[in-house]
């Protein structure tokens, strides 16, 4: 369950299927808890997809009102391209991806809004919200299940041939036919226990299967091997083709070819820009750079 706790912010939309991997109510009282506090409006209407055009204007929020954490945040993901936001701990880049998702809205007097192809995500219905948006988060919760049934969930429905496609193309379909029991193996706490990458490449299959136009990856702060870490930034690249991508990095190498990078600090964007144009500014972002190619495989450290 250890699994299941540091999660709790992308667990909301599952709580509905959980079926014997949360026997602790305790637990599960708290997510329902999570999930009240957003609410659809009376005659909310499904979000309407066109390109998937993500924007954020003027975006304030805090937990806990005392304590405000974004200040004022503006930028643009246009359909099909992928945004990054790099910067140290606590600075606000996984919060910016719960307000998408609505775990919480942003601060009600004053605190802007979020919109998709226009549409303030406030006045959508969550079922239609998070329909088009895939999450591939930083600790992948895994339900004492078949490892098909995992993947599957990305979809109900989906069938053992696309599920396996799926597999395939997050290249965890061999490492899965190679189990004695194949897609039938039970993973999970209870189960065979899998690595970071592995229980990565499963979520990254799941969002494929669920095939959203929007998809937010949030890196896993723990470093992977090297091999591992580079064949996950492939498939997460070959996953973002197409959809508007919101990438939570650690590693700055995930982030050289987005449209646009956000380097976040105390809840403010103080640098944006390209890769390049970045490098070239000589702030901030740069000396991340220098710092990380000091020392190859780690997370940024600011
Ligand atoms: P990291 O890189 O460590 O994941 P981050 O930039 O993603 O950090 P957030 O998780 O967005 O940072 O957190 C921003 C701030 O909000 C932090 O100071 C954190 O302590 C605070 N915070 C996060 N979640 C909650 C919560 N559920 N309740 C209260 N404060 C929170």
């Amino acid at each position: 369950l250890i699994q299941l706790y540091i999660p709790l912010n992308f667990l909301g939309v599952l709580y509905r299927e959980v079926k014997q991997s949360i026997t602790d109510l305790d637990k599960m009282f708290k997510l329902l808890e999570r999930e009240r506090e957003v609410q659809d409006p009376p005659g909310a209407q499904d979000l309407q997809v066109r390109g998937g055009a993500v924007r954020f204007e003027n975006v304030r929020f805090a937990y806990d009102p005392a304590r405000p954490i974004l200040h004022d945040l503006s930028f643009e993901i246009p359909a099909g391209k992928t945004v990054a936001v790099v910067g140290a701990s606590g600075a606000g880049k996984s919060t910016l991806a719960r307000l998408l998702y609505r775990f919480y809205d942003v601060s009600e007097a004053g605190g802007g809004r979020i919109t998709i192809d226009g549409q303030d995500i406030r006045a959508v219905t969550q079922d239609s919200l998070r329909r088009a948006i895939g999450i591939v988060p930083q600790d992948t919760v895994l339900f004492n299940d078949t490892v098909g049934y995992n993947i599957g969930y990305g979809r109900t429905g989906a069938t053992q041939e696309e599920i396996e496609a799926a597999a395939r193309a997050a290249h965890i379909h061999s490492f899965i036919a190679a189990q004695p029991k194949g897609y039938e193996t039970t993973v999970g706490e209870r189960g065979l226990k899998l690595s970071g990458g592995e229980k990565q490449r499963i979520a990254i299959a799941r969002t494929l299967l669920k095939n959203p136009p929007i998809l937010i990856f949030d890196e896993a702060t723990s470093a992977l091997d090297s091999a591992n870490e580079r064949a996950i930034q492939a498939e997460l690249k070959s996953a973002a083709e197409g959809r508007t991508t919101l990438v939570i990095a650690h590693r700055l190498s995930t982030v050289v070819d987005a449209h646009e990078i956000l380097v976040m600090e105390a809840g403010r964007v103080v640098e944006r820009g390209h890769h390049e144009a970045l490098l070239a500014q000589g702030g901030r972002y740069a000396r991340m750079w220098t710092l990380q190619h000091r020392s190859e495989a780690a997370p940024v450290v600011l």
